[in-house]
């Protein structure tokens, strides 16, 4: 049975996989269209569209930019965008280093928190990757101070846990303007988080919307069916595009497998016909 999975993450930012991983595994579990969506980076969309064309799977090139709403954050996806344009260089360079202002920031804490670690160390483990805190996270699992993941989060590193630093974001304006500029479809990631917000989500989509925003990811490994149904009749009636996927990280979210979630995702085939027919359709002159 083809499927299709529309969120994914690999070595570039915190996913366990390499691109050509990602996608040779996407392969065996039956995944025929494939949306790479690493945060704040386009670096391995080279080799998994590479790879996908050597193995039959299409791969829509993605990226995934943490924004700030408020006092929370939110993420937006970007499919369908030319990672060569040259307007990616200059703000992924500012996210980059906002990633490097914090991640050290949260390492100290850690220490001030009797887990000896080094930021070096996670460093050398990420390689060339977007550094982000499921990297801090295999860090103070390797030193067994976690037993897992999720413990990590849950004790240090969640929102406003005791090893947590903001970091500086972009607002939603900037991320959702440069998937546009460089020929994307932005889309609001995971909407389920949004429910931190205090805002009726139906008014976040229309300030969102009115940023350029073009579709909600109502299909998404957390969601129950009353969620799914809620988000895709509200994209719906505010003429959004209804998206879904995964969110595959391989090891940094155990349990999580691409194109099927935690089991039960199954993101419609036909959800992507209205995708590619406003795909490119923006001006790629801004
Ligand atoms: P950062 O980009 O450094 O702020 O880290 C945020 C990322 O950590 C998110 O995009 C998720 O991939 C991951 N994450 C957040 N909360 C959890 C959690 N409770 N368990 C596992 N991964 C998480
Ligand atoms: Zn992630
Ligand atoms: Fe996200
Ligand atoms: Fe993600």
């Amino acid at each position: 049975m083809s499927r299709i999975d529309l969120h994914s993450h690999t070595t570039a930012s915190d996913g366990s996989l390499t691109p050509e991983e990602l996608v040779r595994l996407a392969k065996r579990q039956g995944v025929s269209v494939l949306a790479v969506t690493d945060h704040d980076t386009v670096a391995g969309l080279p080799r998994a569209i590479a790879e996908g064309e050597l193995l039959g799977v299409e791969i829509i090139p993605g990226i995934e930019i943490s924004c700030s709403y408020g006092e929370t954050e939110l993420h937006i996806l970007g499919y369908f965008i030319d990672p060569a344009d040259p307007h990616w260089e200059p703000a992924l360079t500012r996210y980059w280093a906002s990633r490097e202002d914090r991640n050290p920031l949260i390492v100290q804490r850690l220490n001030e928190l009797g887990c000896e670690l080094d930021y070096a160390e996670v460093k050398a483990a990420a390689g060339s990757a977007t550094v982000g805190r499921p990297h801090i996270a295999q860090a103070l699992l390797r030193k067994g101070y976690v037993k897992s993941i999720s413990e990590a989060f849950d004790r240090y590193l969640a929102d406003g846990g005791p090893a947590y630093v903001p970091r500086r974001l972009p607002p939603p304006a900037e991320a959702i303007g440069l998937i546009r500029q460089t020929g994307g479809i932005p889309v609001l990631a995971h909407p389920v988080y949004t429910s931190r917000i205090k805002e009726p989500f139906e008014q976040i989509c229309e300030t969102l919307k009115g940023f350029g925003l073009m579709g909600v990811e109502s299909f998404y490994s957390s969601h129950n069916q009353q969620q799914t149904d809620r988000y895709r009749s509200i994209s719906r009636e505010h003429n959004l595009l209804v998206t879904g996927g995964s969110d595959f990280h391989g090891e940094a979210k155990p349990n999580l497998l691409v194109g099927t979630g935690y089991g039960n995702l199954k993101v419609p085939e036909d959800l992507l016909e209205p995708m590619r027919a406003l795909a490119g359709k923006d001006n790629k002159s801004g």
